[in-house]
């Protein structure tokens, strides 16, 4: 069984973004830029999956600029086997990433495709459900568990509430929570070993794809700054503010 992955290149989760003085977005330069959180726990999973002997192949996928290289050699040092990197410099929205991951996935023919629930820049939580429709394969989204059985997967879904339980027929996606596992640390063994594994490259036009946006951006804005909080000497000056300032008792 071949497993695909999806990983996005973005602003590493621990980077406080700015958004841009004409607030046309947020300013990326000179940002440290990591692999999207939820698309390594996917390669982890996929990378478990070929250690586990269910898997026979792990190829991982990322859509952008040309640095999208550093993020598919990260995938190749957590255990994927090769890298296709669909490079191009055109803003991509969801829509247009699941047209180039289709294209790549009628290429490759893989059995199961994994991605994150959600990049951590745009956080559309998109791309694996529009994916999933324009092959017309079953989901499970939100996994947090899956195992492989014959021609299918049982999928454990983070729902409100609780857990649910599902079993869908492969091909299928899925889309990672949290939870699914903990990825490892990459060695540097294994970045060195990733340095020899094939990287593919394929412009947009080479899938036939136009990945024009679809959607504008009108504005970004910074979050309304909180206010500055106060310390009160005891407990009946508290409760007399909370009564009279905050009216809250
Ligand atoms: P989103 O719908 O933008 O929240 O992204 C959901 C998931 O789609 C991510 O976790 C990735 O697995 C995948 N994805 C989104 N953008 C890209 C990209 N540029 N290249 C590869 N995979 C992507």
């Amino acid at each position: 069984m071949k497993v695909l992955t999806a990983v996005k290149r973005v602003v590493d989760y621990n980077v406080k973004v700015r958004v841009k003085a004409d607030q046309s977005g947020v300013d990326i330069g000179n940002v440290k830029m990591s692999m999207n959180p939820f698309d390594e726990i996917a390669t982890e999973a996929a990378t478990r999956l070929k250690e586990a002997g269910k898997a026979t192949e792990v190829v991982a996928v990322s859509c952008g600029v040309p640095q999208c290289q550093e993020t598919l050699r990260t995938a190749l040092a957590i255990g994927a086997d090769r890298g296709v990197l669909v490079e191009t410099d055109a803003e991509l929205q969801p829509l247009a990433i699941a047209k180039l991951l289709k294209a790549v996935i009628d290429k490759e023919q893989p059995q199961l495709v994994i991605l994150g629930k959600q990049a951590i820049d745009d956080d559309a939580g998109q791309t694996g459900q529009l994916l999933a429709a324009l092959l017309d394969w079953p989901q499970a989204t939100f996994a947090s568990n899956i195992e492989i059985g014959d021609g299918s997967a049982t999928v454990t879904r983070e729902v409100d509430g609780g857990l649910e339980v599902i079993t869908i027929r492969l091909p299928a996606i899925v889309t990672t929570d949290l939870r699914l596992n903990e990825p490892r640390y990459v060695t540097l063994p294994n970045i060195m070993k990733a340095k020899k594994k094939p990287v593919d490259t394929l412009k947009p036009a080479d899938l036939g794809v136009d990945p024009s946006p679809r959607l504008k951006t009108l504005k970004v804005v910074e979050p309304a700054a909180r206010k500055a909080g106060a310390i009160v000497p005891d407990v009946a000056t508290l409760v007399q503010k909370l009564k009279s300032e905050a009216k809250v008792i």
